[in-house]
């Protein structure tokens, strides 16, 4: 008789790869294969205190952790530091792992290794131990094919080894998906160059990861980006990854949820709030938070704003003069909302979003229009599928100092709010996403697919 499969699942630890990848492990662990998820010690303290008690024991998913090698004080968004420490420190874990639960069952062996495309060293783990292994793209077909292309953009002397743009022009990949603005690549970071060349070298490495696994997984449906799909014959888009398709169990937050809001949203007229969440690192100045928070004001419009305690940069100065006796029960703000649920409720008029690969799923699978507001990484490119790919979205333009204005927050809410094309396109792709996921659609046959030939592998 074969070996029981048994998976062990590692995210990168961060909020927007963590969430999708535990959503991915619940999903497989529904099909009654056994699922080890991995965080670092310090992501699984967070999710531990913010998963209410019965989730543990309810959850189909084994978590565990390890350490990151880091000290308790140390800043765990040193991207650098982090990434070395965690380089040095968490592959003999794994291995210890996997042999561990190997040894301890005759009748269980661990049949496949999936990590975040960020966690390749899980993926050569797997690989020098003789382990089948997938990898997990949590952003866009379209970021992927970007760094599949790295090599053909150096060649032809688009960039440079640093991954900079040489010339001004779009860049085009292939004639149905959307082009590049090379000042608006996932990795360009121009504050900080040696972040800059961080992320260039994570995309760099892209290429021998695929390359290394047996399977890719991607958090996206083919007909949302089949263009960029048709791309990577090897892709297995599986998506959209949802919470909502599973009951209770991990969400994967890593703050607590403040669920006051939903009942909050359930008193709201029916498509009139604007729900306001930039993510999970996202940083705003005192300026720009004022201008956003009038900017809501001024729409007239209910709305539920997600306001970190550190959203702001610098020492928070607080809300405008007068702003909460000003807008009473009209806003709702809370620290961190279930966004899932907050998405699909029927108040809801609009997202305004940094346009994270997460929210973009999340938000497109619950046929909401977006108000974009990307700020790094893939976002710009979010951005322009949401509004001009897709057609479901405007984006907030910042003015001439880098400032979006409370008068562009007011102007673009009223123009998204009575565009009919955009309304009809958002509920046209809710159907997309919904149907891929049923029996018979795509992200459907394609997780078939990956289960059946994992489980035989
Ligand atoms: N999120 C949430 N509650 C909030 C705000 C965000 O659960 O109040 C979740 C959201 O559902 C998404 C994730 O945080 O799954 C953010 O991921 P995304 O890729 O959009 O952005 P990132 O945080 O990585 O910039």
């Amino acid at each position: 008789m074969g070996k029981q499969p048994h998976v062990v699942v590692i995210p990168y630890p961060a909020q927007g790869h963590v969430a999708p990848l535990l959503k991915l492990a619940t999903k497989i662990a529904k099909h009654g294969i056994k699922v080890t998820f991995v965080n670092t010690e310090f992501i699984h303290a967070k999710i531990m205190a913010s998963t209410p008690d019965k989730a543990e024991e309810l959850s189909p998913v084994r978590l565990v952790s390890f350490p990151d090698g880091l000290e308790e004080g140390d800043d765990r968004n040193d991207f650098i530091k982090a990434r070395n420490s965690m380089f040095r420190v968490m592959p003999g874990h794994l291995k210890d792992l996997i042999e561990k639960i190997n040894k301890s069952s005759d009748s269980e062996q661990i049949t496949c290794v999936i990590a975040d495309i960020s966690v390749k060293w899980a993926l050569e783990v797997a690989q020098s131990m003789g382990i089948p292994r997938a990898v997990v793209i949590p952003y866009g077909p379209a970021c992927l094919v970007l760094a599949l292309h790295i090599p053909k953009l150096l060649e032809a002397g688009l960039i440079d080894t640093n991954g900079t743009a040489l010339n001004d022009g779009l860049i085009s990949l292939s004639e149905e998906s959307l082009a590049w603005n090379g000042k608006e690549f996932p990795w360009s970071f121009p504050v900080d160059s040696n972040i800059e060349k961080l992320f260039f070298e994570f995309a760099t490495a892209v290429a021998q990861t695929v390359r290394i696994s047996n399977w890719v997984l991607s958090n996206s449906f083919y007909e949302l980006d089949s263009s960029s799909c048709d791309l990577v014959p090897s892709i297995l888009p599986i998506g959209p990854l949802l919470v909502s398709n599973h009951s209770g169990h991990f969400a994967g937050s890593l703050r607590p949820e403040d669920s006051t809001c939903l009942s909050w949203l359930d008193k709201q007229p029916m498509g009139s709030v604007i729900y306001v969440a930039l993510g999970s690192i996202t940083t705003l100045n005192q300026q720009q938070f004022d201008e956003l928070a009038l900017g809501l004001e001024s729409s007239c419009q209910p709305f539920l704003w997600i306001v970190r305690s550190d959203l702001v940069t610098e020492s928070f100065r607080g809300f405008p003069d007068g702003f909460k006796e000003r807008i009473g029960s009209r806003g709702k703000i809370v620290e961190w909302a279930p966004q899932e649920k907050v998405l699909a409720n029927s108040s809801l008029a609009c997202f305004l979003s940094h346009c994270g690969w997460n929210s973009t799923m999340e938000g497109l699978s619950m046929g909401v229009p977006f108000l974009c507001w990307p700020y790094f990484g893939d976002q710009y490119q979010n951005k322009n599928y949401i509004c001009e790919g897709w057609k479901i979205g405007l984006e907030l333009t910042p003015d001439e100092n880098g400032v979006v204005t409370r008068h562009e927050i007011q102007k673009k809410v009223k123009k998204l709010l009575s565009d009919d094309g955009i309304k009809a396109n958002s509920v046209k792709l809710k159907e997309m996403a919904r149907r891929s996921l049923v029996e018979g659609g795509s992200s459907f046959n394609n997780f078939q697919k990956f289960i059946v030939q994992m489980k035989s592998s």
